[in-house]
């Protein structure tokens, strides 16, 4: 109902983000093997599991965005733009590239690396083990398609924020997106100090300007067809489910943006008795504790817990 409600403008953001304060937020002292063994007992349990998905995860899972493997990998990019603004992917991805050449000499270098070139991850697919045979969904604000990878169900997939392997209108003149990953080799296959040949570069069909990622950075971020098509599945399934025993299974989701999968989950469980909340983040598992037993948080190694959870529930 979320995001329908999003769509149709009607929520009460007061009500939606106040609705945890702050001061009931708690890091659970339960030595690790209980809160394994009760993660495992709840999803075994469940009805179904939601599972929502952060940033934290995929670094978990191996695709780091700054150390070596950002080092190694963009060399030539720090030594152009400088070190000081080069500090890691996140970062060389709000770099105000001087040109279109420039902007997409970059772009298709990460969309390859973080997007096409890894194959799905272990902890991916071990979660994919936890929930194949239950009943799910993913709600996720990562863009590097590991879900897919990794075996999930499509339409049990809704990536809110978009895809590297897609790009849309600048300007979002029109609401589509187009599939970039062909484009994005030949760029790689082109690439001259850090910049595509200009024939390259993408334009768009229908208003003749600029191309940019589909990702959600700014006010045109292009929701299409297939995106609220997922909305809509989630919210259906939601509300199939909403009297029924969920486990919110909620990886690596930081305060970046709270508002898409921590705070509602929160909410969810608030507000429904046979809900629980078993949130794994390396820096940030606090709870509310007012959750009681209905809430795990868990902040060790997250690559080790899903195995271990894994390795109970099969
Ligand atoms: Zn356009």
């Amino acid at each position: 109902m979320i995001f329908k409600k999003i769509r149709k403008g009607h929520i009460n953001w007061q009500d939606f983000l106040c609705s945890i304060p702050a001061r009931d937020y708690v890091f659970q002292k339960d030595a690790y093997e209980d809160q394994i063994d009760r993660t495992a007992e709840y999803i075994r349990n469940a009805d179904c599991v939601i599972i929502g998905v952060g940033a934290g995860a995929s670094t978990a899972a191996g695709i780091q965005y700054g150390g070596k493997r950002f080092t190694d990998n963009f060399a030539e990019f720090i030594k152009k733009y400088g070190e000081h603004y080069m500090t890691d992917m996140y970062a060389a991805g709000f770099y105000p590239y001087p040109s279109e050449e420039a902007k997409w000499g970059y772009w298709s270098k990460h969309a390859l690396m973080n997007r096409f070139d890894p194959p799905a991850l272990p902890l991916y697919t071990e979660l994919y083990d936890i929930v194949k045979n239950k009943e799910y969904f993913v709600l996720t604000t990562n863009v590097d398609h590991q879900f897919y990878k990794a075996g999930f169900d499509g339409k049990r997939i809704f990536a809110t924020q978009g895809d590297y392997g897609k790009i849309q209108c600048q300007k979002a003149c029109h609401p589509k997106t187009y599939d970039a990953e062909e484009l994005f080799h030949k760029m790689d296959e082109a690439r001259k100090d850090c910049l595509i040949p200009s024939e390259l570069v993408p334009k768009c069909p229908v208003c003749g300007g600029n191309m940019a990622m589909n990702l959600r950075c700014d006010n045109y971020f292009v929701e299409d067809e297939a995106w609220h098509e997922a909305a809509d599945r989630y919210a259906d399934f939601l509300e199939q489910n909403k009297d029924k025993k969920v486990v919110l299974l909620e990886l690596g989701v930081g305060f970046n943006t709270p508002i898409i999968i921590r705070f509602p989950f929160e909410k969810m469980v608030r507000e429904n008795s046979s809900y629980s909340l078993i949130r794994l983040n390396m820096d940030e598992a606090v709870v509310p504790e007012s959750f009681g037993k209905r809430a795990i948080g868990i902040g060790s190694d997250m690559a080790k817990a899903i195995t271990d959870i894994r390795g109970l529930v099969l």
